[in-house]
């Protein structure tokens, strides 16, 4: 790939908004570190779509902020569902980290989520 006129090429909002994410995950980064949590970016491709329950994937699934399962029926805010997604894939790709993917669960507002998608509530936590 050429990139020799990648800069020109690009539109300066384009390139305001690739340094304002990196910003902003580096304060979160730093944030978190702060707190003993690792920070951690991953493709957030489909997370909306997808069930948290029963990982069925569909553009229907969501409407606006309200999400549907059209298959198992499961509820939720669309991007409460969407998080615990993206904290699925986390502990996914932990699972097959170098260092045999030490055990960790994601933390939600309300409970846990564990590297086999299972939700655990907060009264058993
Ligand atoms: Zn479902």
């Amino acid at each position: 790939m050429d990139l020799t006129h990648i800069r020109e090429n690009i539109p300066q909002a384009t390139w305001q908004h690739v340094w304002a994410f990196r910003r902003l995950f580096q304060y979160v980064e730093y944030k978190a570190a702060e707190h003993g949590v690792e920070a951690a970016q991953v493709p957030p491709n489909h997370t909306s779509q997808r069930c948290s329950t029963c990982g069925w994937t569909h553009e229907d699934n969501r409407d606006s902020e309200h999400f549907e399962c059209l298959k198992c029926g499961y509820q939720n805010h669309a991007d409460y569902n969407a998080a615990k997604n993206i904290g699925f894939r986390y502990l996914r790709r932990r699972q097959n980290a170098a260092d045999g993917g030490a055990p960790v669960d994601v933390r939600l507002n309300r409970g846990t989520l564990n590297v086999s998608g299972e939700y655990v509530p907060p009264y058993l936590c």
